[in-house]
């Protein structure tokens, strides 16, 4: 079951000069960051009514963020819902047809788990499915 979206990911080429901007932009302060090593990006945590905004920047040249600010610039990159069961949700989404870029979960950012869906499946937005732990 789905229970809310979780976050929007927004891919930044340096948290040093966007997260003063979105400081501006949302009125609030930096909730936290944190290296996530399985992803090579730094994340940035902005808390927004019950959803977070979260910045993400590469830290490694090969990291799929910077691919995408290569591609497609900086902006929006991800919408993340969260979810009760990650394998049920899932079962749910391969019976009806929707592919994963990976098979299996991987622990993300504030220690989820997490799976996205391919873009090629949903209408080119990249869906990522999350599971607190
Ligand atoms: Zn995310």
């Amino acid at each position: 079951m789905i229970n809310r979206v979780d976050h929007i990911g927004i891919a930044v080429s340096s948290l040093e000069e966007s997260i003063p901007l979105f400081e501006k932009l949302l009125g609030t302060r930096l909730n936290k960051r944190e290296v996530v090593d399985s992803q090579k990006v730094e994340a940035a945590f902005f808390k927004v009514g019950g959803g977070t905004i979260e910045l993400l920047a590469p830290t490694s040249h090969d990291s799929q963020i910077q691919k995408f600010i290569k591609k497609k610039k900086e902006g929006v990159h991800h919408i993340a819902l969260n979810v009760s069961s990650i394998e049920q949700e899932m079962k749910r989404l391969e019976k009806n047809g929707f592919e994963f870029v990976s098979k299996t979960p991987i622990i993300g950012a504030n220690n989820k788990k997490i799976v996205f869906l391919h873009p090629k499946s949903t209408n080119g937005v990249l869906v990522e499915i999350c599971e607190d732990t």
